[in-house]
């Protein structure tokens, strides 16, 4: 983790690799049942194994992201998508000022993924090439979540509270499970005549949670969790291997 290298060892890591893979993801409320760090703890997670088995650069995680759709409940702490796209910006062209021309945003909240694409368009543009992985639309993560799980909630729901009891089960409350579930909407959002209203967390979920956690095991969590490391670690292969060529937008049409 680069936290824990000196600048001497930083430089000979950076020397080597193309890739760096930064661990984004939020403090927020997920149900009374797991913590406000759930998003970050998971990214953090994949992004350190990811650098563990493959020797990639990982910095360190960007805890706080675009929450505010969850700030009603007790300790949601949020920045603005604005402030977000600028803070993710200046954080690739740093890395970029060292070398790094490739990065991946391991994302660990879905709030933040608009802003994650916009910064990679930008960043393309500027001939830096940048990709959001987030484990939870992962086409293999969902084929193995129909699976294991009858119910399909998202935002601290089964697949959520899996995850969390495969890699910080000491922080899982689950006395509240039945708290969570009861006050739980049937789905992440609000949709009308085909449009997703622009509301808040709490106008569609009373205990702030998505359908049932009461399925999660530790076993699911693992399966999950592992499912998600193979793709990640493929992405970073691939993008390490990379020609420029293939990362370059195209040329105008002749
Ligand atoms: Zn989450």
């Amino acid at each position: 983790m680069l936290e824990n290298y000196s600048w001497k060892s930083a430089s000979q890591i950076f020397r080597k690799k193309k890739v760096a893979l930064v661990p984004v993801g939020s403090t927020e409320q997920h149900g009374p049942h797991l913590p406000l760090g759930t998003d970050f703890f998971i990214a953090c997670a994949l992004a350190e194994s990811v650098a563990r088995d493959t020797g990639a650069i990982c910095a360190p995680v960007i805890p706080i992201g675009v929450s505010a759709h969850h700030k009603q409940f007790w300790g949601t702490v949020w920045v603005s998508p604005q402030t977000f796209r600028q803070y993710i910006y200046e954080i690739a062209t740093s890395l970029e000022y060292h070398g790094i021309r490739r990065i991946i945003f391991v994302n660990g909240h879905g709030g933040n993924f608009p802003s994650l694409q916009e910064v990679s368009l930008n960043l393309r543009a500027e001939n830096l090439y940048s990709v959001a992985y987030q484990w939870w639309t992962d086409p293999s993560v969902i084929e193995l979540q129909r699976r294991l799980f009858k119910s399909k909630g998202s935002h601290a729901g089964a697949i959520e509270t899996a995850m969390l009891l495969a890699i910080r089960p000491e922080l899982v409350d689950t006395a509240s499970y039945k708290e969570a579930a009861e006050g739980a909407a049937a789905e992440f959002g609000v949709t009308k005549f085909g449009a997703q209203l622009p509301v808040d967390t709490l106008e569609f979920s009373e205990s702030g949670a998505t359908l049932d956690p009461r399925e999660a095991t530790v076993e699911a969590g693992k399966q999950i969790f592992h499912t998600a490391l193979e793709s990640l670690k493929n992405l970073t292969h691939w993008l390490e291997k990379a020609k420029v060529d293939d990362l370059e937008p195209k040329a105008h049409k002749s």
